[in-house]
């Protein structure tokens, strides 16, 4: 992870604009004991808005197990001209349930605090099914990332062209009014950085399957902790340029995107869960109908007739656009085994 110093001399050598995040907190505190977890909520309590981002083993899916619980403060005004953001890095491994709860009760599940994550689906889909316990007032930047593409004068043909790559160019060409005009690629963290030009170490990359390990390896934990400070990186940027303006629309949308998989968690193969589109009916909710509701058979979602194609559609726009793109994948597949063959 680079120094303040590092990063202030690089951005000074690429004369970037003053708004570029300047500095950097690698530090967090580890809580692993009774002790540290209720200072720390003390703390946390203080705070209006905090971002979230939580590690494990198949987060959130069947069989997964939370691991680390990240939360990083985000000063204002009246925190304070002296105060500095604050990172905890919450043991869910070394911690009793018991001794997890406060941090249950008096945060994740607080209505006081707005907790600021960057697609949260995982995130709760793990504390409901594991704690039994829902995210209550979370904002997720993904989906403000998604919506400020309009607001930075990115073109419909443009977004949808972002499906490249996911399915063939002359597929998207061919659907795009049709098939693909529900339908829109969401992104990471790293195509949020590079699209808003934010210059900030991107996450490093490890082996996944050690976050149940103890003691976990330094690493990880200074890698779990650096994600909450990049998504606070991100939260300030769409701050100041408005992206988070419509506040009430934008939570009820996070609330609807967070809390997804309620009736039925994920697996981690689940094609038709686990894709980079946006589900539909989460940015607005048809009104008027009810009647004409059915369950999509791919994702397992109950959505309006709006969603689906025609009267006797079964699957909604993403999960046809999901079985278009492993089609061609298959496709693509067998192209390269026979070129194998004939070499
Ligand atoms: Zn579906």
């Amino acid at each position: 992870m680079s120094s303040y110093s590092d990063l202030t001399s690089l951005f000074k050598s690429l004369s970037l604009p003053s708004d570029t995040p300047s500095k950097q907190s690698s530090s967090f505190t580890l809580c692993k004991d009774n002790d540290s977890v209720r200072t720390a909520i003390d703390t946390l309590s203080s705070y209006s808005t905090i971002v979230l981002d939580c590690e494990g083993s198949s987060l959130g899916n069947q069989g997964g197990r939370l691991s680390l619980v990240c939360l990083r403060t985000i000063p204002t005004v009246s925190s304070g001209p002296n105060s500095t953001a604050r990172t905890f890095v919450f043991d869910a491994v070394s911690l009793s349930k018991e001794e997890l709860q406060p941090l249950l009760d008096d945060v994740i599940g607080s209505d006081a605090i707005q907790k600021v994550v960057f697609d949260g689906r995982m995130d709760y889909s793990a504390f409901f099914f594991e704690y039994d316990t829902r995210i209550r007032n979370i904002l997720d930047l993904q989906l403000a990332d998604l919506q400020s593409r309009t607001l930075r004068g990115e073109s419909k043909m443009s977004q949808t062209n972002r499906l490249t790559g996911y399915l063939l160019r002359s597929e998207v060409n061919a659907g795009r009014h049709v098939r693909y005009g529900h339908v829109q690629m969401i992104g990471g963290i790293s195509r949020c950085l590079k699209d808003h030009n934010l210059l900030v170490q991107d996450k490093a990359h490890l082996d996944h399957l050690r976050w149940l390990e103890r003691p976990l390896p330094t690493h990880y934990l200074s890698y779990a902790a650096h994600d909450v400070y990049i998504i606070s990186v991100i939260y300030e940027h769409f701050l100041k340029r408005g992206y988070l303006n419509n506040s009430d629309t934008l939570a009820a949308q996070s609330t609807r995107y967070a809390s997804i998989w309620e009736n039925d968690q994920p697996r981690e193969e689940d094609i038709y869960r686990r894709n980079p589109l946006l589900p539909l009916e989460i940015l607005s909710v048809p009104t008027g109908t009810g009647a004409t509701d059915r369950i999509c058979d791919g994702c397992n979602r109950k959505l309006t007739r709006s969603s689906f194609q025609g009267i006797n559609g079964t699957k909604c726009w993403v999960c046809m656009t999901v079985d278009v793109s492993e089609n061609s994948k298959e496709e693509r597949a067998r192209f390269r085994g026979g070129n194998r063959r004939r070499n």
